[in-house]
C-alpha cells in the first residue's frame, strides 16, 4: 500500500491538460495540409504524379485555375503525394484541429490559409441545452481495421479522461445522444447500423470518424464495403460532425467532439 501511495506521488498528474497544455505531437505526425499558392508549381509540372499517386483519389487537379484540390475526407495522410511532387507544391503541417461540420468544408485548396480552414462549430442552442454538458454517445465500427476504434477508445483512458467533459460512450443505443461511426460501411454491418441509429432516440447527432466513415477510405467501390457516409444508400442519415484522418490523432477527435458541444477550445 505504501509502494503505492509513493509511485502515484511519484507519477503526479497524468491526465493533459486539453486545451491548455502545450501539445507535443511526433515528429512524423501529419497535420492539415498546405498546398502552395503558387500556380507556376502546378502548371510547369506535367506529369500530375500526385493525382495519379493518391490511393483514395483524394487529389483533384482542377484544369481551369491550374491548381488542386486535396479532400481530407478522402486523404489518408500517407504522403505518397508529396514523395511523387517534384514541384514541392503539398506539405502537411502539424495543425491536429481538423474536424468540420459539413463535407463541402473537408477541402482544402491553394487559396485556403491555415486560418481560413472552417473547422466544426458547435450545435445548435437548443441541442447544446440538451447535450452541452453531458454527451452519451454509442460507437458503432462499420467495417473498421480497429485503427479509428482504438484512437476513439483511447480518449477514455486517464491521459485524455473525456469523462470529465461530460462524454461518455455507453451499450445501449436507448441510452446514446448520438451515434460514432467508425469503418466504410461494409455490407455486412449496413443493417446493423441503420438499426443501431434508429434506435437513439431523437434529438440524435451523427459523428463520422475517419477516412472510411467519410468517404470509404481506401475501400472506395470495394465490393463489399459501402463507400461510408458519401454513399448513396446513407445519405438518408444526417451527418452532424466530420473527423479526417487514417485514423485520426486522438487530439483530433477530442477537439471535434468538444467543439461539438461547444466547450471554449
Ligand atoms: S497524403 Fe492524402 S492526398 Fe497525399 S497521396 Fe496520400 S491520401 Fe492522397
Amino acid at each position: 500500500m505504501f509502494d503505492t501511495i509513493v509511485e502515484r506521488i511519484k507519477q503526479k498528474k497524468r491526465t493533459i491538460k486539453f486545451p491548455d497544455d502545450k501539445i507535443s505531437l511526433p515528429t512524423n505526425y501529419r497535420g492539415l495540409p498546405r498546398i502552395s499558392e503558387s500556380t507556376e508549381n502546378c502548371n510547369s509540372c506535367e506529369t500530375k504524379l500526385c493525382t495519379n499517386s493518391c490511393p483514395t483519389k483524394a487529389i483533384n487537379y482542377i484544369v481551369d485555375t491550374r491548381k488542386i484540390k486535396i479532400d481530407l475526407g478522402k486523404c489518408i495522410f500517407c504522403l505518397q503525394c508529396i514523395q511523387n511532387c517534384p514541384t514541392n507544391t503539398i506539405s502537411f503541417s502539424k495543425n491536429y484541429r481538423l474536424s468540420t461540420s459539413t463535407r463541402a468544408d473537408l477541402f482544402c485548396s491553394p487559396d485556403l490559409s491555415l486560418s481560413e480552414y472552417k473547422l466544426a462549430t458547435a450545435l445548435h442552442k437548443s441541442s447544446l441545452k440538451i447535450f452541452g454538458r453531458s454527451l452519451q454517445l454509442r460507437e458503432v465500427s462499420a467495417g473498421g481495421c480497429n485503427a479509428c476504434e482504438a484512437d476513439t477508445n483511447v480518449l477514455n483512458t486517464l491521459s485524455f479522461d473525456l469523462a470529465r467533459f461530460g462524454i461518455k460512450f455507453v451499450a445501449s443505443p436507448r441510452h446514446a445522444d448520438g451515434i460514432l461511426v467508425t469503418g466504410p460501411v461494409s455490407k455486412n454491418m449496413h443493417l446493423a447500423l441503420i438499426k443501431t441509429y434508429n434506435s437513439i432516440p431523437s434529438p440524435k447527432f451523427v459523428i463520422a470518424v475517419g477516412a472510411c466513415a467519410i468517404s470509404g477510405g481506401i475501400f472506395q467501390e470495394a465490393s463489399e464495403a459501402h463507400n461510408g457516409f458519401d454513399d448513396e444508400n446513407l445519405q438518408d442519415i444526417h451527418v452532424d460532425l466530420f473527423i479526417p484522418g487514417c485514423p485520426p490523432h486522438p487530439l483530433t477527435i477530442l477537439d471535434g467532439l468538444l467543439r461539438l458541444i461547444g466547450k471554449k477550445i
